[in-house]
């Protein structure tokens, strides 16, 4: 399934400003930038448009700053560090409304090839609210929009959607067409056999993807915290694990879709306990079977088994493409940590087309240090998840088609 969007290579912006949508929300710790996949990440497109000799004005929100400045979450230091990436300075133009004269000024003076970045765009209220006023001040900017922000394309904010109405060309970037290239053909046209992974804490956000990755794959594995809640459904004892009463029924309904389907649906067959949840670091673990009543009333789960992990690692191996989202345990816990890494390490030896949905597994691989190993890391957990439900992104609608 290729992207039927206008991408970067579609258009013309020799001597053109050009509006770009980056996500640079990237964590930061006292001004530091501690992950930086997605400036990496968003570095072909800026090249590309300044080969081309576009004069390149940057944006992207950063945290959530919730519609005033925040000096913690300036992007200033994006600015610093794009600079060095890229071998250019990128000049930092950074203004408490984003958009004023003193940043009309700064545009107007640029020369073909140079680059400058806006401030946090949700230094303005308006930013989530896709109000007009802000979209008209970007859009104002610029002569060409090129969105590249995988990780905002579920929402429909000013900086992504709302300028696309006062712009004519808008384009995607290349980060965002090998996104949905990757996401895409894995869950449209998969090589097969295809075996997702889904774990994370509640089933309450998955609901959507676990339907409809039933319908696409040929073995569903869930693990983590909401494995709890299928187990009780399937009339198991959890103990005090995470159990979402209010879903047990929808739980059901999976399980029977998956046996109508003929899909594989894998659950855990042991699992990691202790009394409490999720300190002490050290706490005191056992494993056990999830069998009838093998978890006492009074401890809960907090990771896969050995023999689950085993289990799940061998489904990884039969498989031709593999798409994971969720960690398996508590893994921000070194001793509960076990399932994730062994789920990451069988993705990092496979052959198979391995695609890390954003947010915390890519945390996980990468931290595992396995990221170089796998297919595609995305950079958008919630964005990679709504797509993975089939939805379509607001963010990618929204530019223009081939
Ligand atoms: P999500 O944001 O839904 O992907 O969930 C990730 C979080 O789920 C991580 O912070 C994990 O610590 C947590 N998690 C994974 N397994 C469990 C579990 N068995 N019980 C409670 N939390 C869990």
């Amino acid at each position: 399934m290729g992207l039927n969007k206008k991408s970067v290579d579609d258009i013309n912006v020799n001597g053109k400003k050009v509006l770009v949508r980056c996500d640079f929300n990237v964590p930061l710790k006292e001004g530091k930038i501690t992950d930086e996949n997605r400036l990496v990440a968003a570095l072909p497109t800026i090249k590309k448009l300044v080969a081309d000799g576009g004069k390149i004005i940057l944006c992207s929100h950063l945290g959530k700053p919730k519609g005033e400045p925040k000096p913690e979450l300036s992007l200033a230091p994006v600015a610093v560090r794009l600079s060095e990436l890229l071998g250019q300075e990128v000049k930092f133009v950074p203004s408490p409304v984003v958009v004023d004269d003193s940043v009309k000024a700064a545009v107007d003076a640029m020369k073909d090839g140079e680059i400058v970045l806006l401030e946090n765009t949700r230094y303005r209220a308006e930013e989530t609210k896709n109000g007009e006023a802000f979209s008209k001040d970007l859009a104002s900017l610029a002569d060409v929009f090129v969105n590249d922000a995988f990780g905002t394309a579920h929402r429909a904010h000013c900086s992504n959607v709302g300028v696309t109405q006062f712009i004519d060309t808008c384009a995607v970037g290349y980060l965002m067409q090998k996104e949905i290239d990757f996401l895409g053909n894995a869950v449209e046209t998969p090589v097969r056999p295809f075996v997702a992974i889904l774990g994370g804490a509640k089933v309450a956000d998955k609901l959507n993807v676990i339907s409809n990755l039933l319908e696409k794959c040929d073995t569903l594995i869930i693990g983590g915290g909401m494995a709890y809640t299928f187990q009780k459904a399937k009339g198991l004892e959890v103990g005090t694990s995470l159990v979402d009463d209010t879903k047990i029924d929808y739980c059901k309904e999976m399980m029977e879709k998956a046996e109508k389907l003929g899909k594989k649906l894998l659950l855990p067959i042991d699992t990691t306990i202790a009394k409490e949840f999720p300190t002490p670091i050290d706490a005191e673990i056992e494993v056990t079977s999830v069998d009838a009543d093998a978890i006492p009333a009074d401890m809960m789960g907090l990771d896969i088994g050995p023999k689950t992990a085993e289990m799940y690692a061998d489904a990884v191996k039969s498989a031709k493409t593999v798409v994971w989202n969720g960690p398996m345990g508590v893994f921000e816990n070194p001793i509960l940590a076990k399932g994730t890494i062994a789920v990451a390490r069988a993705l990092a030896e496979t052959d198979a087309t391995t695609i890390i949905g954003g947010g915390d597994s890519a945390a996980a691989v990468n931290q595992l240090g396995f990221g170089d190993k796998m297919s595609h890391i995305s950079t958008g957990g919630g964005a990679s998840l709504e797509f993975l439900e089939g939805k379509e992104l607001p963010g990618v609608a929204a530019a223009n088609d081939k």
